[in-house]
């Protein structure tokens, strides 16, 4: 029996995962955030000082795996939970950088496959329709105004003492998405048979609304 993929591309901030935690409760699909594969992976190479040129070596030793604990997804290196240290400005960078790298790519590619085949998901990335799910049941690219993305990054951290100010926020959010998008192995760009969704002026709910109707349409 074949499995249901649903794929979520778009640029950091848009609330791909905010919405696809919604959809995926609602439609009973496993999500998968992809992102915090690339976060793993950027931690590794940190953690253990790995240059460019052994990376593919290296990577063997990885040990990256997921775990669904209450439907909500937890990463796994070398059997650590490290779903909130990858959290950090610091690996959202090194991710960025790090994911450009063909060997990554490839090394992760691997795994998305294998959990779509697997599962019904709804899976969120950057290249998820165009590359990893190419025959995916529905892709969405969701976006937003690299300004509005900014402010609702500054919104959810502005609580916490030490948190950045809202140029710094924009900043890295505009060199992240330019980094994505013009790299060359499986850059951000929408898929020609992805549905657009803009919600610089919806609210989350809204968007999850937008989201789930697109889907019912097509399956
Ligand atoms: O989605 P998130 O911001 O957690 O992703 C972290 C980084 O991982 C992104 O900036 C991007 O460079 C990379 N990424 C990717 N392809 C994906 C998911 C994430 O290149 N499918």
């Amino acid at each position: 029996m074949s499995t249901v993929n649903i794929a979520i591309d778009g640029p950091a901030g848009a609330g791909k995962s905010t919405i696809a935690k919604m959809v995926s409760a609602e439609m009973g699909y496993i999500y998968v955030d992809t992102g915090a594969m690339y976060r793993a992976v950027a931690l590794y190479i940190t953690e253990n000082n790995i240059d460019d040129a052994s990376i593919e070596n290296e990577l063997k030793n990885a040990d990256i795996s997921l775990k669904f604990v209450d439907g909500s997804q937890r990463v796994l290196l070398g059997g650590r939970d490290v779903s909130e240290l990858i959290r950090t400005p610091e690996i959202s960078m090194a991710a960025s950088r790090t994911s450009a790298l063909p060997a990554v790519r490839a090394y992760l590619f691997e795994l998305q496959k294998k959990i779509a085949r697997e599962n019904n998901v709804i899976m969120d990335g950057r290249d998820i329709g165009t590359v990893v799910l190419p025959n995916a049941d529905v892709k969405i690219f969701l976006t937003a105004a690299a300004e509005e993305r900014a402010s609702r990054r500054y919104k959810e951290l502005a609580e916490k003492p030490g948190h950045p100010a809202y140029e710094e926020i924009l900043k890295d959010i505009i060199q992240r998405d330019y980094q994505d998008m013009n790299r060359e192995t499986a850059p951000l760009k929408q898929a020609e048979d992805a549905v657009l969704v803009d919600t610089t002026e919806l609210t989350l709910e809204q968007s999850a609304d937008a989201i789930i109707k697109v889907i019912k349409e097509k399956i």
